[in-house]
């Protein structure tokens, strides 16, 4: 079983089409949908975990670029910016992942953007604009 963490850009008209569905119904793929941001007639935006076989998975994100659907990974989307980070370790409390620790021997922080889920509770926690999504 493979594991993926993708962001999927829908163009307009797309976003009334059954694309995920596709995804579970002709591919046999697991979708866990995150985020999304899908408003009618505009770009849509879905951050997604796909869990399947390799060879699923490559067969379903080839039908979506198919379709027309931009696939990214998603460790694009958040970005730590360490000249504005001033060390101050709340965003770690507030992180439910780990994607965001303390480094035990210079306590600064580390970020891992494959554990993240995007959830965006650093954002708020971060009083310096450290944390930033794409999203
Ligand atoms: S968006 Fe959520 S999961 Fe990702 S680093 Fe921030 S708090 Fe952690
Ligand atoms: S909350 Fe912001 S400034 Fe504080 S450690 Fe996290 S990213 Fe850095």
């Amino acid at each position: 079983m493979v594991k993926k963490k993708l962001v999927l850009s829908f163009p307009p008209r797309l976003t009334q089409q059954p694309v995920t569905y596709d995804l579970i119904r002709k591919f046999d793929l697991q979708v866990n949908i995150l985020r999304a941001r899908v408003v009618p007639r505009e770009r849509g935006r879905i951050v997604m975990e796909l869990k399947g076989s390799a060879k699923d998975i490559k067969a379903g994100l080839e039908y979506l670029e198919e379709q027309g659907v931009q696939v990214d990974p998603m460790v694009q989307e958040m970005r730590h910016y360490s000249d504005k980070c001033v060390q101050c370790t709340a965003c770690t409390a507030m992180c439910p992942t780990d994607a965001l620790t303390i480094e035990p021997v210079s306590r600064e922080i580390i970020f891992e953007p494959s554990h993240c889920i995007m959830c965006e509770s650093c954002i708020a926690a971060c009083s310096y604009g450290a944390m930033e999504s794409q999203f």
